[in-house]
């Protein structure tokens, strides 16, 4: 059987050769199966590229994709997926050994066994700072609360997935790509392999809080309109609301008068409505943005390069 690993790759010079040296042995064990290696090279500013290509004219089974510039994991991830479609399965891993090449022989071990989907779960978050803990916490919380398709909590993105749950993803058409909430839209059997998640061993990461913010909502927005609908609860509730209310005003000036008060009230009510107002805007605006990005039907990605691919 033939399984393909991809892994995607942006400015990963330090981490290549220890992946290299790390995964090589792993796979060299697994009899039965036949390897082969696709990196993303997602327009890299170092020597990512250059060590990708002597790696690959020593090694046939070491396929790239260069891209024409970097357009964020989620893409270069798709780009490798498109390139897969001759494995059996395919292997999604970082280039960085977070997700411990240990894991590949457990995936193979449940694909062996039927699955179509195997994931890495997160035994614990300890690599990870305080805030990064909560905050991924948090996300998975409040998604799960809000969409369609609950997701495993703590599921990495390292996976193995199934010819037919590649061809599957590949008809999603969708341009801004949360890769989690797709592999997870699609369904098929599921098992998951426990495992630690270690600190990276060599190079940068590259995200900072504002991208793992913008990313949340990304995914949020992608998998559910539910925070649309609330507008119209909320609008109901206070129209109700307010309804009531002038009744009791009107009544008020019916039998006591109208002697001019309640200045305070009045303002906090339009400084309150105003920013209720200018919230659902936003969020109006971001699912705007959405349709609008899906609109363009501008490609995912565009290549620059293949190397050692059909
Ligand atoms: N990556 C990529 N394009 C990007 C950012 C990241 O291909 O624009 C790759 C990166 O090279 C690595 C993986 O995605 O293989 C995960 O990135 P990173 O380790 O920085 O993320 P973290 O593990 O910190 O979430
Ligand atoms: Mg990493």
């Amino acid at each position: 059987m033939k399984i393909a690993l991809i892994v995607p790759a942006y400015n990963e010079q330090e981490a290549l050769p220890v992946f290299w040296q790390a995964v090589e042995p792993v796979l060299q064990q697994e009899n039965g199966f036949q390897f082969e290696y696709i990196f993303v090279n997602d327009g890299s500013k170092d020597g990512t590229f250059a060590y990708l290509k002597n790696l690959a004219n020593h090694n046939k089974r070491v396929k790239i994709i260069s891209l024409s510039r970097n357009f964020g994991k989620e893409a270069a991830l798709t780009a490798g997926l498109a390139e897969a479609t001759q494995a059996d399965a395919v292997i999604v891993m970082d280039a960085d050994l977070q997700d411990p090449p240990e894991l590949i022989p457990a995936f193979l071990e449940k694909f062996k066994e039927g699955y179509e989907v195997v994931y890495g779960t997160r035994q614990n978050r300890q690599t990870d700072s305080w805030l990064k803990r909560m905050s991924a916490k948090g996300f998975y919380k409040f998604y799960n609360f809000i969409s369609t398709r609950p997701m495993p909590e703590n599921a990495g993105d390292c996976r193995l997935i199934s010819q037919r749950v590649l061809q599957a993803l590949l008809t999603l058409p969708e341009r801004e790509r949360f890769m989690k909430g797709l592999f997870n839209w699609v369904g098929f059997k599921a098992a998951s392999v426990p495992f630690v998640r270690q600190a990276r061993q060599a190079g940068q990461t590259k995200w900072n809080y504002w991208w793992l913010w913008n990313f949340a909502l990304e995914g949020l927005t992608a998998s559910t309109t539910l925070p649309l609908r609330l507008w119209t609860y909320f609008g109901f509730s206070v129209s109700l609301f307010a309804f009531l209310y002038a009744l009791w005003v009107a009544a008020k000036k019916i039998f006591f008068g109208n002697p001019v008060s309640g200045y305070s009230s009045l303002m906090v009510a339009i400084l309150f409505f105003s920013g209720v107002q200018l919230i659902s805007l936003g969020v109006i605006g971001e699912y705007l943005g959405r349709t609008f990005m899906e609109v363009k039907q501008r490609p995912l990605y565009i290549i620059d390069e293949k190397i050692n691919c059909h």
